[in-house]
């Protein structure tokens, strides 16, 4: 259970002799819950005359795929480092965590929550986000998702949230308070109010576009990639399956892991990364969800002409099959 530490005046640690001067603050463990039914009882005043937009403006990225965050789970600049590319005024050396948003015929598709979620919609003005798409489980892709809230009130129904069952079970443990009928029902505030869709290994339509799920192996953790058309984003990636390489055929554009320059167990390496973007054959890939090792302009000059890093802003067409 989530718990946060508070002060209390309440079951004081002093002794009877001591009951004449004021008893000394405690630390209490008290659930997250209860917390927060304080505080809103404490702001219910205030939130009165809080306005929330009822419609959100955002831009029209139809046919488009945004790289939101192209960076690894420390993202770049990595905290405390002064290395070349953590010190860049390049801009496309700074990364965020992992995510990018597709613009589908019926709305605005969202691949993983990362961290930065609410900078990255914003960095982009993008207001509104019709369903979610999760690749896996881990930290980096994943704890954005309070940032959904306002969807479902622009939307006016739960947020639709595409996952494996494995990935719902931790977005359920993760977020507890966006299920317990408690926290769901307070009279001010919000929670995220999602609608799970269960995805498996066959292809599925999502907001009027076909996707094919890729399995793809990531240490112990299963994850996706997902085939969009002629396009294919394949972040935290270690090797494919043979049955997933046949999916990744006829591409036009991979978006493909490439942590760092050296192999890692549950990523691919730079020199593993060029290898199965050749392999596969896409007329173009795209790197991402890299680590500080990777100084954009300098990496570039390194790589075939074919393959470029991707950088948080890149916009590219979504290209049909
Ligand atoms: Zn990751
Ligand atoms: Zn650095
Ligand atoms: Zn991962």
């Amino acid at each position: 259970m989530n718990t946060l530490l508070l002060y209390s005046r309440e079951n004081p640690v002093t002794s009877p002799a001591d009951s004449s001067s004021p008893p000394p603050f405690r630390f209490l463990l008290a659930p997250a819950a209860q917390i927060s039914i304080m505080q809103t009882s404490q702001y219910s005043n205030d939130r009165r005359g809080t306005k929330l937009p009822k419609t959100a403006h955002s831009k029209d990225i139809s046919g488009k795929l945004i790289f939101l965050g192209t960076g690894t789970s420390h993202g770049v600049p990595i905290i405390g480092c002064k290395c070349p590319t953590c010190t860049s005024h390049n801009p496309k050396n700074r990364r965020m965590r992992c995510s990018a948003v597709l613009g589908l015929p019926e709305g605005n598709l969202l691949i993983d929550t990362a961290p930065e979620l609410r900078l990255q919609l914003l960095s982009q003005d993008i207001g509104l986000v019709h369903a979610v798409l999760y690749t896996h489980a881990h930290a980096d892709h994943l704890f954005g998702l309070d940032d959904l809230r306002l969807f479902s009130r622009y939307l006016g129904r739960d947020v639709p949230i595409y996952c494996e069952k494995h990935v719902e079970e931790q977005i359920r443990m993760s977020f507890g308070y966006a299920f317990n009928p408690i926290t769901r029902n307070y009279p001010a505030g919000g929670v995220p109010r999602l609608e799970f869709q269960e995805v498996t290994e066959e292809p599925l339509e999502i907001l009027g576009e076909r996707i094919t799920p890729i399995r793809i192996e990531h240490g112990q953790d299963p994850a996706f990639g997902y085939r969009i058309g002629d396009l294919a984003y394949c972040t935290d990636v270690k090797r494919f399956p043979a049955e997933s390489e046949a999916l990744l055929q006829g591409l036009d554009t991979l978006i493909l892991d490439c942590l760092r320059p050296e192999p890692h167990a549950t990523h691919l390496g730079l020199e593993e990364a060029v290898e199965t973007a050749q392999r596969l054959g896409a007329r173009r890939t795209f790197f991402t969800h890299m680590g500080h090792q990777l100084e954009h302009e300098e990496t570039n000059r390194r790589l075939p002409p074919n393959i470029r890093l991707a950088y948080d802003g890149l916009c590219i067409p979504l290209v049909p099959s």
